[in-house]
């Protein structure tokens, strides 16, 4: 884990390639960015129970074209949005001309914004992210130092079991075709522990760790207890 290494040192760009290629699709309900489309009501009312978000200054880490930052920034936030594939924030920047919302797009990576702004937000948010990158516990320790004390770092990944392999690899990207094959790969999933490891190392206390459960035939998204697949963490930085 080191915060001091910047730039390309913790990205690969294999995994922002593969994202920059779907940037076109991103806000199109039906493409293939679905899955955050149908888990992005129930992830904002998450971070929404935990900070009180109107007037709030929250980082969208990883922030794709936006989906997350924008209901962040329509719940009255104040947000920034980093990400490392161009084309995709080009989309995120174009599609607020749509919704006529106001986020800071920025190309640059956590490690080097945390150098530049340390202590500067209520909350930073990281969804569905930290599985691409090569080091996760860079990405948190950059956040840790990102938050304002008794600010709220809220993660969510995938958990690295038999049933997360079946559910987010099997069943979306071979049987269902919800996802383009290889968007995951299962070595890059995290337990749980490993997690609360990172959060820990980070001088994060975990508050809550929640299974976020998904159907995508129904296209409905839920909380549950069971963190087996897909799961929520909330982390707060003691004040
Ligand atoms: N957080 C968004 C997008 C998830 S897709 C949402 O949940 O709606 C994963 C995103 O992480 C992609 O946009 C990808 O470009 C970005 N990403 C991957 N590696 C990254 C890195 N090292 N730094 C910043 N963003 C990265």
């Amino acid at each position: 884990m080191n915060s001091t290494n910047v730039n390309e040192s913790n990205v690969s760009r294999a995994e922002t390639g593969k994202f920059d290629k779907l940037a076109a699709s991103w806000w199109d309900p039906e493409g293939e960015s679905r899955p955050l489309h149908d888990l992005n009501p129930v992830r904002l009312n998450y971070v929404a129970e935990r900070v009180a978000l109107r007037g709030a200054r929250v980082l969208d880490v990883g922030c794709g074209g936006g989906i997350l930052s924008e209901a962040l920034a329509a719940a009255g936030a104040q947000v920034t949005g980093i990400d490392l594939a161009p084309r995709v924030l080009d989309v995120a920047r174009l599609h607020l001309h749509e919704s006529n919302l106001q986020v800071d797009y920025r190309e640059i990576a956590v490690e080097t914004l945390a150098q530049e702004s340390p202590g500067a937000f209520d909350a930073i948010t990281c969804m569905e992210m930290l599985e691409h990158v090569p080091d996760p516990g860079s990405v948190i320790a950059a956040c840790a130092m990102l938050l304002k004390p008794g600010g709220r770092l809220f993660l969510s990944t995938l958990n690295r079991t038999p049933l997360a392999f079946g559910a987010a690899i099997l069943g979306a990207e071979y049987a269902l075709n919800l996802l383009p094959r290889g968007t995951h790969h299962y070595a890059q999933f995290i337990r749980p522990a490993e997690m609360a490891m990172a959060l820990r190392d980070a001088g994060l206390e975990l508050e809550d760790l929640s299974g976020l459960a998904y159907n995508p035939l129904s296209r409905r998204a839920w909380i549950v207890g069971n963190t087996q697949v897909n799961y929520l963490a909330c982390a707060v930085k003691p004040a």
